[in-house]
């Protein structure tokens, strides 16, 4: 994969998160400050311009200035977590022009580990790790066990779907729906909601282009 891909897969994700800006606002409206789909949409769309004029020329590159603007452009709580994670996912990558599914899976790993190192969530919190530690953990396995990229990104995204319908019943132990104690129990997280539509959009962008 290569970084027309990669810059496939931050165009799709700017679409899914305009097309469910509202959704994932609604989702944060139960149990948040009803933003996340606005801070997303506002952090994306200042990525899809960036990128633009900056033409970043390698996978990392790409990754790593989607991160960084996320951080700059999004307030609240998922724009410095989202944008550590892409951050750690292009270091991850380093100048490789060309990712296989074992570096994949390995800056998938740093993007989760920069955003338990940020946030200090668990799994079981109810947040976005909740979608992406099993997703990540779920495409490691499948690319350890010689799984195809068709079948390890669709275990990723299985697994991330599952992870954030499985906040739905969670207690929120972290970020700002914590504050609602047992009240946060029976909705989904919208970190979780919006981390799987991301995850979705990469195993698109990676099966358009093999
Ligand atoms: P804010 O909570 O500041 O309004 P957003 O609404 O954009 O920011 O994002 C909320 C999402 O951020 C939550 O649904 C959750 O998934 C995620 N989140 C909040 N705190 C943490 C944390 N400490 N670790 C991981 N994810 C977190
Ligand atoms: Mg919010």
């Amino acid at each position: 994969m290569q970084a027309d891909v990669f810059r496939a897969w931050i165009a799709a994700s700017a679409r899914v998160i305009e097309e469910q800006r509202d959704h994932l606002t609604q989702l944060d409206a139960a149990i948040g400050d009803a933003d996340h789909g606005i801070n997303l949409s506002r952090g994306f769309t200042a990525v899809l311009s960036v990128m633009e004029s900056a033409a970043p020329a390698t996978p990392g590159a790409v990754l790593t200035l989607t991160g960084t603007t996320l951080i700059s452009k999004v307030g609240g709580a998922s724009g410095p977590l989202y944008g550590t994670a892409f951050r750690g996912a292009g270091k991850a990558l380093g100048d490789t022009a060309d990712v296989d599914l074992p570096g994949l899976a390995a800056a998938l790993e740093a993007a989760l580990a920069g955003v338990q190192r940020l946030g200090a969530a668990r799994e079981g919190d109810k947040t976005m790790v909740d979608a992406l530690a099993p997703a990540t953990g779920a495409f490691s396995k499948a690319v350890a066990e010689g799984a195809s990229g068709a079948d390890a990104l669709t275990a990723l995204v299985d697994a991330a779907q599952a992870g954030a319908t499985a906040t739905i019943p969670m207690q929120a132990l972290k970020g700002r729906a914590s504050y609602l104690g047992p009240r946060s129990v029976g909705h989904e997280d919208p970190g979780a909601a919006s981390t799987a539509l991301i995850l979705a959009a990469l195993r698109d962008a990676a099966l358009a282009g093999q």
